[in-house]
């Protein structure tokens, strides 16, 4: 892996927003990462949300598969959650988020 950028963002924290971070941390990345997501929660468990409407009875909470707490202190990454990534502009290497902010 190329580890010559010293940051990283990740667009989209579900499953493989996770995942893409976890696997930058394993690959040797010691950058920050950031992991932007359009929901509040960080990335959790979908499949039993379906579950407990197919099976009466069944309740269900959402399980995150880490807290806001673990993906800073495990991971070293920063969440920002409720934040849509609306614009990319490649060249200049920004982010724009909510059509007002931009990561560098
Ligand atoms: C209710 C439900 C039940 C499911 N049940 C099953 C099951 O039983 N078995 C199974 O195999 N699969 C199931 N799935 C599918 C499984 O959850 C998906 O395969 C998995 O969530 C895919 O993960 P992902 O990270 O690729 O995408 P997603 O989970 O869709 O995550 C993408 C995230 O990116 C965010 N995002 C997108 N665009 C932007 C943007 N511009 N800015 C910021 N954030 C953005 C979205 O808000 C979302 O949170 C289910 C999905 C749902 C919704």
């Amino acid at each position: 892996m190329n580890t010559s950028h010293d940051r990283l963002v990740v667009v989209g924290a579900g499953l493989a927003g996770l995942r893409a971070a976890e696997t930058a941390r394993l690959a040797g990345f010691t950058g920050s990462i950031t992991l932007v997501g359009a929901e509040e929660l960080p990335p959790y468990d979908r499949p039993p949300l379906s579950e407990s409407v197919l099976a009466v009875g069944v309740k269900t909470t959402v399980q995150t598969f880490r807290t806001v707490e673990q993906l800073s202190r495990k991971l070293g990454v920063e969440f920002l959650g409720g934040r849509q990534a609306t614009a990319l502009q490649f060249a200049r290497r920004t982010l724009e988020l909510d059509e007002r902010e931009s990561l560098c």
